[in-house]
């Protein structure tokens, strides 16, 4: 992001009356919302603003699949390779209490307004070598006291409507949810101020207090809490090397009679699907496709990946064959090269906070997630596989 001369000019004039608060959150999306609601829950005198160069979910939060789970078995293969049996457990426990506090302190008794179900998720095997694998793996979760069962080829497609694969595990404790309904159900929570087409420009520091230079006028506040995600090193550059954008791009056909139980994740092809309630079906994925291309903050869809995306859905469904194409869209993911996320202060500025690189997991991690930063900006410690130290500027 950069800023001409010009425009510079009319935002100095507008600094002579700044907008105060205690603490400006940047980013309107489900990082966002979930820190505002956790600091208001904190101290409610606290005075807040949420800054949004869109509108409140236009970012990656209002584009994704609506998934609410704690990831594929391939994932928790990947989280017990890097950090181990006992740590991937608990990483995997982070994303159960993030699904555990919506429902508590957001959804509560309102699943049919954010269309939230209970349905428990399916990784299906590519493969007989994956089935393998993903047997194995799946006693060792049971081990670690994750509810998981494996599902034959015939249940797989009596309950998920998939034919050609040797089998799947589920796992009970996820759902899926509305993304945008959910945005919204959180925001009718909040008693705060928040600005929509206010876009960031630049941040910097006077005389201990955070200066924020957006294109709507300039806001000064004690601390300011970035939840930009893949955006964010286009506020801060000393991120470029540490966040990459990702675009995810999802299709989703006309209404098919209720075929799919629940989310399913394809992990060979990077691909996932579910059905909505309405009936349509919703599948996204096949980045493996085009990995460099897309690796972009382009939002647009692409047919390489559209085209593979639909020939799945014909060639793999039960009615994929009648299916016709009813929405096509794409959105940007923020990943962080262990694919965890960052949390906590910037070593040269404790007055700004930062939560980014969900890595394509932020439905599932970004409530618990907030609650984590807030916990830490008020003192408490951040666990080391999410603290951004760990990583070098
Ligand atoms: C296609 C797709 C499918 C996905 N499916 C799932 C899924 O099923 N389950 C799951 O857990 N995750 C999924 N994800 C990932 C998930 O959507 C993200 O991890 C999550 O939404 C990130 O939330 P966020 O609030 O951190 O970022 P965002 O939602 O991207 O919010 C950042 C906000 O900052 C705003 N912004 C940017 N620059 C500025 C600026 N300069 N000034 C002010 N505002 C600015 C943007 O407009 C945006 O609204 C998917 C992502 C995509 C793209």
């Amino acid at each position: 992001m950069s800023i001409s001369y010009w425009l510079d000019q009319t935002l100095a004039s507008s600094a002579a009356t700044p907008k105060n608060y205690d603490i400006v959150v940047v980013g309107g999306g489900i990082a966002g919302l979930s820190t505002a609601y956790w600091l208001q829950r904190h101290d409610p005198h606290l005075k807040i603003a949420v800054l949004e160069k869109n509108l409140v979910g236009s970012g990656a939060s209002g584009r994704n699949a609506g998934f609410v789970t704690c990831g594929s078995t391939e994932h928790f293969i990947k989280l017990q390779d890097q950090f181990g049996l006992e740590k991937a457990t608990e990483i995997w426990k982070f994303s159960e209490d993030n699904r555990k506090l919506l429902l508590e302190h957001v959804i509560q008794d309102s699943a049919d307004a954010v269309d939230f179900r209970p349905t428990g998720s399916c990784t299906v095997a590519p493969s007989a070598a994956h089935w393998e694998k993903y047997q194995a793996i799946g006693a060792v979760m049971r081990t670690q006291g994750l509810d998981v069962q494996e599902v034959g080829p015939q249940d797989l497609e009596r309950d998920y409507g998939v034919t050609g694969f040797d089998g799947g595990i589920q796992y009970a404790g996820d759902g899926y949810v509305h993304p945008i309904k959910l945005l919204q159900h959180l925001r009718g929570k909040l008693d705060i101020a928040i600005f929509e087409n206010t876009e960031v420009f630049s941040i910097s520091e006077k005389s201990g207090k955070q200066t924020v230079r957006t294109d709507q006028g300039v806001f000064v506040a004690e601390k300011l809490i970035l939840t930009l995600n893949a955006y964010l090193p286009l506020v801060l550059k000393e991120f470029t090397k540490i966040i990459t954008p990702g675009r995810g791009q999802i299709l989703v056909t006309e209404p098919l009679p209720e075929f799919v139980k629940g989310p399913c994740y394809l992990t060979k092809h990077l691909c996932y699907f579910r059905q909505l309630p309405t009936g349509h079906l919703l599948i996204g994925g096949f980045r493996n496709l085009s990995v460099e291309k897309e690796n972009t903050y382009a939002d647009e869809t692409t047919p390489l990946i559209q085209d593979a995306l639909f020939s799945f859905v014909k060639n793999h469904f039960r009615y994929g064959k009648e299916a016709k194409i009813s929405y096509q869209w794409s959105g940007i993911m923020g990943f962080s090269p262990d694919g965890q996320m960052l949390l906590g202060a910037l070593p040269n500025n404790t007055n700004i906070h930062i939560m980014a690189g969900c890595s394509g997991h932020g439905m599932g991690l970004s409530f618990n997630a907030a609650r984590t930063l807030v916990r830490g900006l008020f003192g408490e410690a951040i666990p080391s596989h999410l603290d951004i130290r760990r990583f070098k500027f």
